[in-house]
This record gives structure tokens, C-alpha cells and sequence, in this order.
């Protein structure tokens, strides 16, 4: 991690900092995203998985905080783009964007500072996950409700509610929390969209349940059930839905696609991955790989 993309300029690593009086050191203020890019040994590539997409979003979060982005979205694309291909990598990476407000105060002067910087995503470790699969708890923490933080919105300060139902959930022995609702509905992972399956059809909560929109649950409901040729339902999710399911997985940037095994210590169908998400994972790979020339479009190429 050598360069990092600073307000249109790769400044060094160590000279990427922030001032302690901003608010998004002193409140959470500020909105990010998550990207990956996933490298194909086969077309010695570096692909990055839905860029447009997460810039596209990261503009939206910024707009819900007022916060007016000095560079065109393409600049911004071209900015990621650049920030992965300067750093040199030939191996998978995620991709941080960063918004926020560079002074103390809230005046029309303060600067907004966009940021970009990358880190190496070791496949060994993440791979073990989405084999094996997790296990997960119901957490006692509830997901922020839209009418209290802005749920659909990246904003940095949302992450604590996800920070202290992981730590939560590790403390008490499991790999990760999930979230339901003040209302007592299903949610999502603490920085996952989740789904079920049942009787061969993918169960999900809808956007009114607290979530944030992801790209990769999007992605799912749309072309991977159409090409999969399953039966997607967005709908309100009891808890013990979950119980009852044949399968569940996460699924999102940092998750990707990892099977949950087992809820508060109940085994989810067979205790084992199920087939369907199997067949999710393979095919979402395949796309993230650019082996699957109709979603090349999805795909920004990092070097050539
Ligand atoms: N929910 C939360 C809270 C998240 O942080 C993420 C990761 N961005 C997701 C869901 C999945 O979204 P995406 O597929 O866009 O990464």
C-alpha cells in the first residue's frame, strides 16, 4: 500500500491523514465504499466488480449529507482505477473510497475530501470461509432503523452499530452477528445482505427492512436468479425463518458469497453448505473472474 489518491493527487501512504478536528474522526461523519477487484492468473488481470455501480452509490451517500463531491463520477472511476494500478497489484484487492468533511466545522468553505485507497485480500483466508461456511448468532443489538440513522446510506458512524454486534457475537464465540429489525423482523449481517432458501426458493428481506442496498444483492436477484433459474422472494423475514431454512448465506463486498451453517448454535438444514449456494458461488465467481463474457460490462480492467 504505497499510493494513495488524495483529492486528485497519489500522496505516500504515510502522508494519507486526516486532521483530529474533523467530524469524521470526532463523529462517524463521512460516507465510504467497498470495492473489490479480483485477479485472473488466466487473463493476467486485475478486475474491478461493479465500479460504476459503487461510485454511483457513493455519490448518493454523499448527496444524503450534503456533502457536494468536487469530481465527476467518471473522475472518481478513473481515480479508483488508477489507485489500484499504481500500487502494482496482481492479486485480489479492496478498494476503500472515503468522503468526508476536511475541518471542524460545517461551513461552505470546509473542503470535502474524497480519498481512495487499496489493500491485498488474501484468497487462502477467505476461501476457508466460504467453504466451510460460518456461524452466526442473532444479535442482541438491533440494526438502526432508517428513521434514526440512514440505513441505505454508507455513512461511516452506521459501522459502529455493526462494529459492536460483531464484537459481540466473536466475544460469545460465533464468526458473526446477524441483525433483525427494532421490529423484531430479519435485517441483514452486520456488512452483509443476507438470504434464505427455502423449498428452492431465495428469501430475502426487502429495502424497507433497514438494510443497505447492496450491489451483490442485486446482482442476485436480478440476472443470478434469472440465469440460475431461481425463484426470488423479497419479503419480510421472521427470526425463526431462519431456523427453519434449508440454506443461508451472506452475501456482499466483503462477504461474498458465505454460506451461514448454523444460527445460535441451531444447525441451518443439514449443519452442512448447501447446493444452491454452491451453485451461487460458482456462478458468482465465474462473473467476478471474467470468465463469463455477457457480464464483462460489470467489469473494470485494471492494467492494459
Ligand atoms: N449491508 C451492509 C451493512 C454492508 O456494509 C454491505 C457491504 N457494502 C452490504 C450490506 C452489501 O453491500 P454490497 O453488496 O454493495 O457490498
Amino acid at each position: 500500500m504505497k499510493h494513495v489518491w488524495m483529492n486528485g493527487r497519489m500522496v505516500k501512504w504515510e502522508d494519507a491523514t486526516v486532521h483530529v478536528s474533523s467530524p469524521v474522526v470526532n463523529s462517524g461523519l463521512g460516507v465510504f465504499e467497498g470495492i473489490r477487484a479480483y485477479w485472473s492468473k488466466e487473463k493476467s488481470q486485475l478486475y474491478i466488480f461493479r465500479l460504476k455501480e459503487h461510485v454511483e452509490r457513493l455519490f448518493f451517500s454523499s448527496k444524503v449529507h450534503r456533502m457536494k463531491i468536487r469530481f465527476s463520477k467518471k473522475q472518481v472511476e478513473n481515480a479508483i482505477t488508477e489507485t489500484v494500478r499504481r500500487n502494482g497489484y496482481r492479486e485480489d484487492v479492496y478498494i476503500r473510497p472515503l468522503v468526508f468533511r476536511g475541518g471542524m466545522w460545517r461551513t461552505p468553505e470546509t473542503p470535502i475530501e474524497v480519498v481512495v485507497f487499496v489493500m491485498p485480500t488474501p484468497r487462502p483466508e477467505r476461501m476457508k470461509r466460504m467453504k466451510n461456511g460460518v456461524r452466526c448468532c442473532v444479535s442482541s443489538w438491533r440494526r438502526i432503523p432508517d428513521a434514526v440513522m440512514p440505513a441505505r446510506v454508507k455513512t461511516c458512524g452506521n459501522y459502529v452499530n455493526s462494529h459492536i454486534a460483531s464484537m459481540e457475537a466473536e466475544a460469545a464465540g460465533y464468526d458473526g452477528a446477524i441483525f433483525l429489525t427494532v421490529n423484531g423482523r430479519l435485517s441483514e449481517g452486520s456488512g452483509a445482505n443476507i438470504f434464505l432458501v427455502k423449498h428452492g426458493i431465495l428469501v430475502t428481506p426487502g429495502v424497507t427492512s433497514d438494510i443497505l442496498e447492496g450491489i451483490t444483492r442485486e446482482t442476485l436477484l436480478t440476472d443470478g436468479a434469472r440465469e440460475l433459474g431461481i425463484e426470488v422472494c423479497e419479503r419480510d423475514v421472521d427470526r425463526t425463518e431462519l431456523y427453519a431454512a434449508d440454506e443461508v448465506f451472506l452475501c456482499g463486498t466483503g462477504q461474498e458469497i458465505t454460506p451461514v451453517v448454523s444460527v445460535d448454535h441451531i444447525a441451518i438444514g443439514s449443519g452442512k453448505v448447501g447446493s444452491l449456494t454452491r451453485k451461487i458461488q460458482k456462478w458468482f465467481f465465474e462473473i467476478v473472474e471474467g470468465k463469463q463474457a455477457k457480464h464483462l460490462s460489470w467489469l473494470t480492467p485494471v492494467y492494459g
